[in-house]
């Protein structure tokens, strides 16, 4: 029995999917024989016909950013036995939900033999035994990827591999889709797969926990870890840490392990708004004293900030703007908290502020680099719609 595993294509810029890797372990480990193909790089989904000659065949899309359409799953409904479809987060991916539905309408002896929710990763530990069918107790295969066809990683102009060390967060952002219990991976299991990543010649990570620094006791053994193992990596947090939870002293065990860049989720520089999300426990000087010490320890250093949050205005939003150039970050991400023009229009105005400064022009030409595979497939999507 041979298994496919497929990632559709999708509209973003295109990583290294980690969880095919883990699935794929899972497989192998289960005495399945296991192929993988990202749509990313081939023509469409009729690529899959190649594989036809597979004559007992489960078909698998996981990490679809966007839905299959009507014509995928003819195609697939009319040539493969479709044993298993293991789906995402029906509620994080709202766009898959459509097709979901139309898979479990015209399939309707379904069957899910795994399970890829990082919730019930979380929960096999919880209970305090190793689930049976949960993908991410078992060691990936990195040896799945080509890695050199995939998007380098921001500020580091290398292949990446995104990880998890822990999901979940204990705080209660009002304002937050992702609250889930918290728990913490063994240090063992990410020793593991970080050197089984090494091993195909990949030495940055990306750690996507929910909230790295939920724990700083963790984050410290962590760091710790790679040392005294002698993990020579360099990683990254593009998931926001909470500003709260991080002082010098844990910035500088970080950068000895090999941390170069940082984002922190201040969400907000004005006090009443903070309180109003749940969010406590730094102020604007923290955030700027966090900033002077990254720098010191050569660690970069991008803020999260939201504006329209509740009890906003655009007085409000504009002072974080300000404060924001003023702590003097490497990096800022505006995001808007629901659709107003005001919002959306502060948006854009402080993008085009921030990255036309003298010193972002650095942070252009780096990101220009990195991402021209995403931007050469956005243009060369533009140019076929428009012919
Ligand atoms: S700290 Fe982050 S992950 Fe946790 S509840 Fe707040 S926004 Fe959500």
């Amino acid at each position: 029995m041979t298994c496919l595993i497929v990632r559709p294509a999708i509209k973003a810029e295109v990583t290294v999917p980690f969880i095919s890797c883990y699935l794929d372990g899972f497989l192998r480990s289960h005495n399945l024989k296991s192929r993988f193909l990202d749509l990313n790089f081939d023509q469409d989904v009729r690529v899959l016909m190649e594989s036809k000659d597979a004559s007992d065949l489960i078909f698998i899309v996981i990490e679809p950013a966007r839905a299959l359409c009507n014509s995928d799953l003819e195609i697939l409904e009319n040539n493969f036995k479709l044993l298993s479809v293991i789906f995402p987060g029906k509620t994080k991916y709202l766009l898959s939900l459509r097709s979901t539905i139309a898979i479990e309408t015209k399939i309707p002896d379904i069957k899910v033999v795994c399970s890829i929710f990082f919730k019930d990763w979380g929960l096999s530990f919880i209970k305090g035994h190793e689930s049976e069918y949960c993908i991410y107790d078992h060691a990936p295969n990195w040896s799945i990827i080509e890695f050199g066809r995939y998007n380098k990683t921001l500020f580091a102009s290398a292949i990446h591999v995104s990880m998890l060390t822990s999901i979940g967060c204990s705080f209660d952002c009002s304002y937050c889709l992702e609250k889930k219990e918290y728990f913490s991976r063994c240090m063992d299991d990410i020793v593991r797969d970080i050197r089984l990543a090494q091993g195909q010649g990949v030495d940055n990570f990306v750690f996507e926990d929910d909230l790295i620094n939920n724990d700083t006791k963790h984050l410290m053994q962590l760091c710790k870890t790679f040392m005294d193992n002698s993990l020579l990596i360099s990683w990254q947090c593009l998931n926001g840490l909470y500003p709260g939870n991080i002082d010098k002293k844990l910035i500088e065990v970080m950068k000895q392990s090999g941390c170069f860049h940082i984002t922190l989720g201040v969400e907000h520089f004005d006090r009443g708004v903070l309180d109003e999300i749940g969010r406590g426990g730094y102020t604007t000087s923290h955030i700027r004293d966090v900033i002077i010490h990254c720098k010191r320890n050569r660690v970069i250093v991008t803020l999260y900030l939201i504006y329209g949050l509740p009890q906003s205005n655009i007085i409000k939003d504009l002072k974080t703007f300000i404060v924001s150039l003023l702590v003097n970050p490497d990096m800022c991400h505006y995001g808007v908290y629901g659709v107003s023009w005001k919002t959306r229009s502060l948006q854009i105005f402080s993008y085009l502020f921030f990255y036309t400064l003298p010193h972002n022009f650095i942070n252009i030409v780096i990101m220009v680099k990195n991402y021209r595979n995403f931007i050469k497939k956005v243009f060369c999507k533009f140019m076929r719609d428009i012919i």
